[in-house]
């Protein structure tokens, strides 16, 4: 079993890992990836098991973090929008 992991390691490890297949594919290419893998992940969940579920959403969720680090941002700042809750009410459980 893969140990707990918080998402600024998640996107260090898939940076350190794909540094250079992301930076010769390039942002348009990544997006490209993401919104395929996307569609797997949507497969996955109409008619996939439990355990294609889960592989689908870690790879949505390596290629996410791939186009964070191509755009020089952080997955982590970019999750902190919902930390407290619903960023346009504040609330949890959202009130809007
Ligand atoms: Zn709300």
């Amino acid at each position: 079993m893969v140990r707990a992991m918080d998402i600024a390691a998640f996107q260090d490890v898939i940076a350190r890992t794909y540094a250079e297949q992301d930076r010769a594919r390039g942002v348009a290419a990544t997006v490209a990836w993401l919104a395929e893998e996307l569609g797997e992940l949507a497969q996955a969940v109409r008619k996939g098991t439990a355990e294609q579920q889960r592989e689908e959403l870690g790879d949505v969720l390596a290629w996410l973090a791939s186009l964070a680090e191509q755009l020089d941002l952080s997955l982590e700042e970019a999750a902190g929008r919902y930390a407290t809750g619903c960023p346009k009410c504040g609330s949890v459980p959202c009130a809007c």
